[in-house]
């Protein structure tokens, strides 16, 4: 329906739809619902199908004990206040202590999403005096922190560290400067080169900030328990050297929520400046109880056993046939499958989707223009016949459309 009032605005809203029509770049809204058995769904009213594109990497978000902890801490269905006026429960006090417990670190600050935890550090650290080094495969919000901070803002080819010191060689030296990677990437599946940015850091009087939403709960020193699964800075025994970790509650943890790990005073400081925490309603807390509840079971470590088993699978079964993966070994539960061409990526998806498959196809701007992709997560929740037909129905389609 268009707008009521007689302007031009119809003509540019349809145009812009058309635009992305012609360029295979609109995007629909599917209804998916999730099943009780495991690792399914149902999409737009479909067979229930097996879900491979869900960040519950290790499908805690339907466990039992968690769902029944958050239920019997039902009081209210929100705080219905931001946290600096009537919003900060307990719980949410209890789940930073724990945050900055798991990420060896002296503090955390819970924000309502894992978007709004990267716009409000960025934005509170960078500003018109500083210059934030970004790679150029880093999630949108971090870009759009970056936007929105008024820094100057240059970005580096990714992970490409000759290309980071180019760089950060020409900024003066009294300029603040904050190196922005991700842990692991999220439409590549790789992990960031972090101890070499440690060390340019370092040399450089950088601050470094890493959002870690899909390495969080999944890599990790294996060591002290504590520390176990906390992400990849602990992964490539870097943790102290990094000054700032964000991370999204809703992967690896299965649950809602996003937070800032890092020292006491930058919490303070973004208590006090960061527009995305003071302006907006407290995180629920039966949400901080699902993931206080789910805390534990995700650092016992037999999940990500699973999660690493499938994921080698899917890894080398899809190599095998030929698919073109972003690397030649395997790096993480993300495996995009790189297709290019945006409409046959549209059309890979429809087509596994009429198998029972679900896999979404990522394109621009998620990706850039032309690399289009299938991106592929296994969870734990996964067994061995769902994978194996899946794998089955990516060849028979591979072939059809001569992708392999
Ligand atoms: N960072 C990365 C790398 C992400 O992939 C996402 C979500 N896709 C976010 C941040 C945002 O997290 P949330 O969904 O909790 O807002």
């Amino acid at each position: 329906m268009a707008f009521k009032r007689t302007n031009n605005y119809n003509d540019f809203i349809q145009n812009e739809i058309a635009t992305l029509e012609k360029d295979n770049l609109y995007r629909r809204l599917k209804i998916v619902s999730v099943e009780k058995k495991r690792g399914t769904s149902r999409v737009d009213g479909t067979e229930q199908i097996i879900n491979l594109c869900s960040n519950d990497y290790l499908g805690l978000s339907q466990n039992k004990e968690i769902l029944t902890k958050t239920i019997l801490s039902l009081k209210q269905i929100s705080q219905c206040s931001s946290r600096l006026i009537a919003g900060n429960d307990p719980n949410i006090i209890a789940l930073e202590e724990k945050l900055a417990e798991h990420r060896e670190v002296e503090c955390s600050l819970v924000y309502p999403t894992g978007y709004m935890a990267n716009l409000g550090v960025i934005t509170t650290l960078a500003d018109k005096f500083t210059t934030v080094l970004s790679d150029e495969l880093n999630h949108a919000s971090i870009i759009d922190g970056c936007r929105l901070s008024g820094a100057n803002i240059k970005v580096f080819r990714h992970n490409d560290m000759e290309h980071l010191l180019k760089l950060i060689k020409m900024i003066s030296s009294e300029r603040k400067k904050i190196i922005v990677t991700e842990g692991v990437f999220s439409m590549d599946g790789d992990i960031s080169n972090l101890r070499q940015i440690c060390n340019i850091a370092k040399e450089y009087n950088a601050i470094t900030l890493v959002d870690d939403a899909h390495g969080d709960f999944i890599f990790g020193d294996s060591s002290p328990l504590s520390s176990r699964f906390s992400g990849v800075p602990s992964y490539l025994r870097v943790n102290d050297e990094v000054d700032v970790q964000t991370s999204s509650l809703s992967k690896g943890l299965g649950c809602f929520g996003g937070y800032v790990a890092s020292t006491s005073q930058i919490r303070e400081l973004l208590i006090n400046k960061s527009r995305q925490f003071i302006y907006t309603s407290a995180l629920p807390e039966h949400l901080c109880v699902s993931a206080l509840t789910a805390y534990p079971i995700a650092k016992a470590g037999n999940r990500q056993e699973k999660l690493f088993e499938n994921l080698n699978y899917m890894f080398k079964n899809l190599l095998q046939l030929g698919f073109k993966l972003e690397s030649k070994s395997s790096r993480s539960q993300i495996i995009p499958v790189v297709i290019g061409d945006e409409k046959i990526a549209i059309e890979f998806s429809k087509q596994l989707l009429d198998k029972g498959i679900f896999v979404q196809a990522i394109r621009y701007p998620t990706v850039k223009k032309g690399s289009a992709r299938l991106r592929i997560s296994v969870t734990a929740l996964h067994n061995n016949s769902q994978l194996a037909y899946a794998i089955d129905s990516l060849e028979s389609i591979g072939k059809k459309l001569v992708i392999i």
